[in-house]
């Protein structure tokens, strides 16, 4: 695929912005690594810092070492010894104290953890940054946001775009079809995104730009299509996938946050992802939950639909302030503090927001319903997935069923941005949507 027109180009967009992606190469082929050498000689760098764990080290890490050597690079390795990598203060500490003031480019070698604190690390040390992919896992290569665990809350947080991306798909195509499932489940999860996002957009007036959607649509197709094949190792369709999520990666930074590409699906999955490592749980890989959220937020939405002739008329709001602080505290546990702080400054639960949005939810009913039929099945999704393999329902992850509903209940809280679940809050369908499909799923 030819990437030239995405690439350190500004795009005048028919939203009335213009679009920059700051990326300057994308190699996704057979030796990537290879030409990394060449790639390297457009610019003068002195000294490098090459950062990976033990897995992507032996992965594609020695390559990375045999190319620079060869073509007379100076370069530091660092090597992260952990067997579960979590992008959290502990991990970025390591980093910080081991990249040498004087590198001027970090050249990371791995996917999702290594990527995001590699990204930002090297946005806050002003280096340059290359990341070389060792599985198509998730969309993170091309984005220009890191998502950390920062006093056990998982936040967003900005930085840059990789200068170069690199796919060997010699390498990537040895992923274990757990991470290529993920990076499918990310992808997935797209079709909640562009419809949580189309919502915000009726309901709150939220900017929106249709060209972004078309290319994030490009992705899911990229994805959907290739799924089955790359579960039996096809190279091509295994290298689809990673253009698939290099797309939605771009997409993310031609509107510089993850509005695109992270929807009520991903805030459940970052619920779950907490849960998992507050309580010392094994944490799925990120697209595996993405994917699973994905098949949740999409029998909500179908939830929602047969509700239709009879979602309103409705109760008198009435947000209880006090109880809901004390549902927070119980939900979030350690992360609350940084919840708390957030409803206080944006106030989303108040009465009078839930009115507002209530009354334009209802005259635009129309409207929004037409976005919600485009929404394929959720048994369409969990086919998918089951040909690759992988899990759909969260029991099958151990997400237990309280923290199954709290993360309907309250994943909304984690961010400012509306979608399905705050939708769900406001129709005051949260307590029987959950039910039931803790009947369905447990
Ligand atoms: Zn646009
Ligand atoms: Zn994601």
């Amino acid at each position: 695929m030819d990437w030239k027109e995405y690439l350190q180009k500004e795009k005048h967009c028919s939203c009335g912005k213009n679009h920059v992606c700051d990326i300057e190469e994308i190699i996704i082929e057979d030796g990537a690594i290879k030409r990394l050498p060449q790639v390297l000689g457009k610019h003068k760098y002195q000294k490098l810092c090459v950062v990976s764990d033990l897995h992507t080290e032996q992965a594609a890490g020695l390559m990375v070492y045999e190319e620079l050597e060869k073509a007379g690079y100076a370069f530091e390795k660092v090597v992260y010894q952990d067997e579960e990598l979590v992008p959290d203060e502990d991990a970025l500490i390591y980093l910080f104290t081991r990249v040498p003031n004087d590198c001027d480019l970090i050249i990371a070698v791995g996917s999702g953890t290594i990527n995001d604190l590699c990204r930002y690390v090297s946005y806050k040390m002003k280096m340059d940054y290359y990341i070389v992919g060792t599985a198509p896992s998730m969309d993170g290569y091309a984005s220009n946001v890191s998502p950390l665990i920062i006093r056990h809350l998982k936040t967003t947080y900005e930085a840059r775009p990789a200068r170069v991306i690199i796919g060997d798909l010699d390498i990537i195509s040895q992923a274990p079809l757990h991470m290529i499932a993920a990076g499918a489940g990310d992808i997935l999860g797209k079709y909640v995104c562009l419809t949580d996002w189309q919502l915000a957009h009726i309901v709150n007036g939220e900017y929106i730009c249709p060209e972004i959607m078309e290319l994030v649509r490009e992705s899911i197709k990229k994805v959907a299509e290739n799924a089955e094949k790359a579960a039996h190792r096809d190279k091509e369709a295994i290298g689809a996938i990673m253009e698939g999520l290099v797309l939605s990666g771009i997409a993310m930074s031609y509107i510089g946050n993850s509005r695109p590409a992270s929807g009520s699906e991903h805030h459940m999955s970052h619920y779950w992802e907490m849960m998992f490592l507050l309580d010392q749980q094994p944490d799925p890989l990120h697209g595996t939950k993405v994917g699973i959220g994905t098949v949740v937020a999409i029998r909500l939405y179908e939830m929602l639909k047969e509700k239709r002739e009879i979602l309103f008329p409705l109760e008198e709001p009435s947000f209880d302030q006090e109880l809901w602080t004390e549902k927070i505290k119980e939900a979030y546990g350690p992360a609350a503090p940084g919840v708390l702080e957030l409803e206080k400054k944006i106030g989303k639960n108040s009465d009078g927001e839930v009115l507002r949005r209530r009354s334009v939810f209802q005259e635009h009913i129309e409207e929004i319903f037409k976005v919600v039929n485009e929404l394929p099945k959720a048994e369409e999704i969990i086919e998918i997935l089951k040909s690759m393999e992988a899990p759909y329902y969260p029991n099958q992850i151990n997400v237990s069923e309280e923290v199954f509903a709290r993360g309907i209940y309250y994943a909304k809280d984690l961010r400012n941005r509306f979608g399905l679940l705050q939708i769900l809050f406001d129709l005051d369908l949260q307590e029987e949507f959950i039910q039931s499909l803790i009947q369905e799923i447990y």
